[in-house]
């Protein structure tokens, strides 16, 4: 009789839903060839968004230079690049060692995390969340301790409910701006008064800012470590949404603030960095020509550039439902509809999903996968075209209409 073979008990309190057990229906569902309208990842690529040109012949032409391990921090002039990119976003005081390249953002957040925790620690992470975080803080062993964004305040932190979870075991606060999947982009007042309970309580901030360059209606962002100099930051960027390269895994975290106090976790992140080896030699090689090249997201994100066609007309359609309501996204890629409980009385929303595929062919997520805590929104990607947005929120609309009539 074979032992059996178990994942570890590690695992038991990950989640990680944008990828779950609906996305396997999905796939299923289209080998058995039927076409499936997906609007459940970020990812531009496959809806035509390439990155700019010139990233990619950069890639190509370094592409022969690229086949040895680089310092495991990364290369020179991608560091210098980023380094430059935070200058220019106010962030004082970034030397090229506080800059470590990573495979995405993605394996930063889980590093910077194991780094930190011990058993009992806390930390404040956004509801509702990128849902990373709340698995990098459980796989480091912490406890994610959700604080609430007001979807009544245009899905603002609440900084009071932010006061009320604070612990002596809470070390850190996730600021994620623009934030994924509500679409919010914070003003710098909020992020003073983040940085406020921060410094008063001793918090590292992390500021994920993968989205600081998707910003719609003529906004601007600021960078939290740029108003907390005395406040130790991590702030993560990378070019898989600014610069449509998710597949070059090109990301970055920035340490900044007071880092005396700090050597010991910075040894520390230094150490996972090494023991990786080096990030993605190729996708580095993309960098510096990114940062410093043609801005062609400000194309799109324009007036009349696509993703802010595609916003809006995903938005109204949205809103003209019975029983759903939205707040616009000022940023990033999504829309967080809520369905109203007394026209929609979900009890489960992954349920609620998976039958909207089984039976209208349309890919969504359910609220509760980004840590939301009611079954009452659902995330919406406006990446695909708008005649195939159009046709997916009219299936998504005809499914909603028989529900309400059950
Ligand atoms: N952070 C946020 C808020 C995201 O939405 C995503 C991807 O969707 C990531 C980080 C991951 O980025 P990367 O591709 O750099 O790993």
């Amino acid at each position: 009789m074979l032992r059996p073979v178990r994942k570890s008990s590690k695992l038991e309190n990950v989640c990680y839903d944008i990828r779950g057990p609906v996305l396997a229906r999905s796939k299923q569902m289209e080998e058995e060839g039927q076409r499936i309208i997906k609007l459940n990842i970020g990812n531009p690529a496959p809806f035509g968004f390439e990155a700019p040109e010139e990233i990619i012949q950069d890639v190509i032409v370094n592409l022969p230079n690229a086949s040895g391990y680089s310092d495991s921090k990364g290369l020179f002039a991608a560091r210098k690049a980023i380094m430059h990119y935070t200058q220019g976003k106010n962030i004082a005081g970034v030397q090229i060692d506080d800059i470590i390249i990573g495979n995405g953002a993605s394996e930063l957040i889980v590093l910077a995390m194991q780094a930190l925790l011990n058993t009992g620690d806390e930390v404040l992470v956004p509801a509702p969340d990128y849902p990373l975080w709340t698995a990098a803080v459980s796989l480091a062993g912490g406890t994610p301790r959700h604080y609430v964004c007001d979807e009544d305040t245009g899905w603002m932190p609440d900084l009071a409910d932010i006061r009320a979870k604070i612990t002596p075991n809470t070390r850190a606060i996730v600021v994620i701006n623009p934030n994924n999947p509500t679409g919010a982009l914070y003003p710098a007042e909020l992020l003073k008064e983040i940085v406020e309970v921060a410094r008063q309580h001793q918090l590292i901030i992390y500021a994920d800012e993968i989205y600081d360059k998707v910003l719609y209606d003529g906004r601007s962002h600021a960078s939290i470590a740029a108003l907390a100099e005395d406040v130790l930051c991590v702030t993560l960027n990378g070019l898989s949404k600014n610069y449509r390269a998710c597949g070059y895994r090109a990301g970055w975290m920035v340490i900044s603030g007071d880092k005396r106090h700090a050597q010991d976790y910075i040894e520390g992140l230094g150490m996972l960095a090494s023991m990786r080896l080096c990030s993605n030699v190729p996708g580095q090689y993309a960098i510096q020509t990114a940062l410093g090249g043609y801005q062609s997201i400000n194309d799109l994100v324009a007036p009349e550039g696509r993703l802010t066609r595609q916003r809006d007309l995903a938005w109204t359609l949205l809103t003209a439902i019975p029983g759903v309501s939205c707040v616009k996204p000022q940023a990033a890629l999504y829309l967080f509809p809520r369905l109203d409980p007394r026209v929609y009385p979900i009890q489960d929303d992954q349920k609620f999903i998976l039958d909207l595929l089984e039976e209208e062919r349309v890919l969504v997520v359910q609220g509760t996968g980004f840590n939301w805590h009611q079954p009452d929104h659902f995330r919406v990607v406006f990446l695909p075209h708008e005649d195939h947005l159009r046709e997916a929120i009219e299936r998504i609309a005809r499914y909603l209409e028989r529900y309400r009539k059950l």
